[in-house]
């Protein structure tokens, strides 16, 4: 199967890394993973303005706790086992680009040759692809992403979604069984029945 896979918030652990940063930075509005109930964090992280808050997540791109991000747990025995089951991988990721060098040298090292391509949307860049127009150029089967909106709109192109649970997307509802279901851990999409 042809399989695309998210790297910030499925394979590694963004979340934790930038909660960490934004603590740290500002102590007095301190937040827990569980008070990330969006995936929009400008009003949770209190930035009154979005410029504020791009800015922000742009200064955490460039940050030590981003290049020495965690893996998400399970993920890095979840993709060596996606690829020794023969499906093939590719990484579709938001990430800025700043951090292009140092993902193509984390996935090449950690998991060699598992990966078939790995494809950056540009995100806010003029040349930006959304993730569901990346999945339908390179035929990908199914798409796993912690992002509800990205399953969404793989769904309205009749590509399979697995969202993964993180406290933003608790409230994502599914359009069609067939098309999207949640799964809680690395275990269960590697052992998911699409997989098969
Ligand atoms: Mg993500």
């Amino acid at each position: 199967m042809r399989i695309g896979l998210d790297y910030d918030d499925l394979i590694v652990d963004y979340a934790r890394a930038l909660l960490k940063y934004y603590n740290d930075r500002y102590p007095k509005r301190r937040k827990q993973l569980k008070h990330l109930e969006a995936y929009n964090l400008q009003t949770i992280l209190d930035f009154s303005t979005r410029e504020q808050y791009l800015s922000f997540l742009s200064d955490f791109e460039r940050s030590r706790e981003r290049k020495k991000i965690k893996a998400i747990k399970g993920a890095n025995q979840g993709v060596l086992d996606l690829h020794s089951k023969s499906h093939e991988l590719f990484l579709i990721t938001d990430s800025g680009i700043e951090l292009y060098d140092r993902i193509n040298e984390r996935l090449r090292l950690r998991f060699p040759n598992c990966f078939s391509k790995i494809f950056f949307t540009r995100l806010y860049l003029e040349s930006y692809t959304p993730k569901d127009e990346i999945c339908e150029r390179e035929n990908i089967e199914l798409m796993c992403d912690d992002n509800p909106e990205v399953i969404y709109k793989c769904a309205a192109r009749n590509i399979k979604g697995l969202i993964f649970s993180r406290p933003w997307n608790i409230n994502f509802d599914p359009i069609s069984q067939d098309l999207t279901q949640r799964v809680d851990s690395w275990e269960e999409i590697v052992n998911h029945s699409w997989l098969s």
